[in-house]
């Protein structure tokens, strides 16, 4: 069975055919089944600050437990805008250009199903996130896939423009890239906005990995080039940032006609997102910097220690620049199948990773590859790496 590709189930839709079971729930029940140690699915095993959980816990008590506001409680609108001022000097009005929503996928999946109509085209980066053309499959659109080629992966322009036709309604990025790592540069966005700008396309731009950036690097935000606030759906979320990601706060900031779709969508999708929760990533949106520094400071530190790790291991590490994941070459250590590899790997060395080829249709692209995250303690990713060395 593939990661993606799975049998004919007998009462599913034909637009969901052939997604079968997400890669990160089969490699975490691997990885329980085993007692592995988990550097698959993207979750830390530590907590986020206390700060932001006893303020969860006061919203609780307090009785802000009813449905609220469709959009989001107040306060949080207000603390998203002022999130994107003070990080990319984006202003956005909290009431008519912000919305929360159930985690970034459920503002992936809104904006998709609001903007998109049955036979639009939307252009997606491959490794992909992997909702992305399960979202686009359930709106009844079309992906078309850019590949970004290991171990690279950078935009260009004459082949991303042939991805374009007159069906096109949406590029779909994301930066920091997950799995790769790349924090695309000023340069590769702008062939993405001038392809939008002159095709008069949405641009629908996943940051959720906003915040970790590593090298002096800098997470450029699409809409702040020339010409595309205007045409881009901003979608971040809380899970990342905050070290909460079963909490699932997500946010989309959007012109207020576009927002007015993506409402559309949501308020018969969740309707709303739990307000304890809200309450808490307001509180938490408005740390002071050092918080954002100190996460980027200890991000980097178990990047670096997990990407010698793996190199002393025997694997050729593609070191991110971005996220909380390494794609590693497993060829040096005699492996050519990703899948092959990720599904030997709990059961006979106690690590669990995730296969790159669920995030590809290209799968002779990625099957090479092998993610590991490093959202984990550095005993844990200690004790992984003294696993992974029975591989050597
Ligand atoms: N986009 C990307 C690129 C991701 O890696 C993830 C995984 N967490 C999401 C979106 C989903 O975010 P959330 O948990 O906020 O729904
Ligand atoms: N974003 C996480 C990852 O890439 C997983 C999210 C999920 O399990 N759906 O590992």
């Amino acid at each position: 069975m593939q990661p993606t590709v799975s049998a004919r189930l007998p009462h599913l839709t034909s637009r969901l055919q052939g997604f079968g079971t997400t890669i990160f729930t089969e490699m975490t029940l691997l990885a329980q089944k085993y007692d592995a140690i988990n550097l698959g699915q993207g979750f830390p095993n530590f907590e986020g600050p206390e700060v932001i959980r006893e303020a969860a816990v006061s919203a609780l008590r307090s009785g802000e437990n009813q449905y609220c506001r469709m959009y989001g409680i107040p306060t949080l609108n207000a603390a998203v805008a002022r999130h994107q001022q003070r990080f990319w000097g984006l202003e956005y009005e909290p009431e008519t250009e912000i919305t929360v929503t159930s985690g970034a996928t459920e503002g992936l999946a809104a904006t998709i199903q609001a903007l998109c109509e049955t036979g639009d085209e939307v252009v997606v980066f491959e490794p992909f996130y992997d909702s992305y053309r399960a979202c686009i499959a359930m709106a009844g659109a079309v992906d078309r896939i850019y590949t970004l080629e290991a171990p690279e992966f950078r935009i260009e322009a004459e082949r991303l423009e042939k991805t374009i036709t007159a069906k096109t309604r949406a590029i779909l990025l994301n930066t920091p890239h997950n799995p790769t790592g790349r924090v695309f540069t000023a340069a590769e966005l702008e062939v993405v906005a001038d392809l939008a700008r002159r095709h008069d396309l949405i641009v629908i731009s996943d940051e959720v990995y906003e915040h970790l950036v590593y090298d002096g690097e800098e997470h450029i935000p699409i809409a702040t080039l020339p010409g595309m606030r205007q045409r881009t759906v901003a979608v971040s979320s809380a899970g990342k940032t905050f070290s909460f990601t079963g909490w699932k706060v997500g946010w989309t900031c959007a012109p207020p006609a576009l927002t007015h779709a993506i409402r559309t969508a949501h308020q018969f999708l969740t309707f709303c997102m739990s307000p304890p929760f809200q309450a808490a990533i307001a509180v938490a949106l408005d740390l002071e910097d050092e918080f954002f520094e100190q996460l980027r400071n200890e991000y980097a530190h178990r990047r670096d220690f997990l990407c010698k790790g793996l190199e002393d291991v025997g694997f050729d590490v593609l070191t991110p620049r971005g996220t909380y994941f390494v794609l590693a070459d497993i060829r040096p250590l005699g492996w050519t199948d990703d899948v092959e590899f990720c599904r030997m790997l709990p059961a006979e060395v106690g690590v669990a990773a995730i296969p790159p080829t669920a995030f590809y249709v290209d799968k002779d692209a990625g099957r090479h590859l092998v993610r590991f995250a490093f959202c984990k303690t550095l005993d844990v990713l200690e004790e992984g790496l003294r696993r992974l060395d029975r591989l050597g």
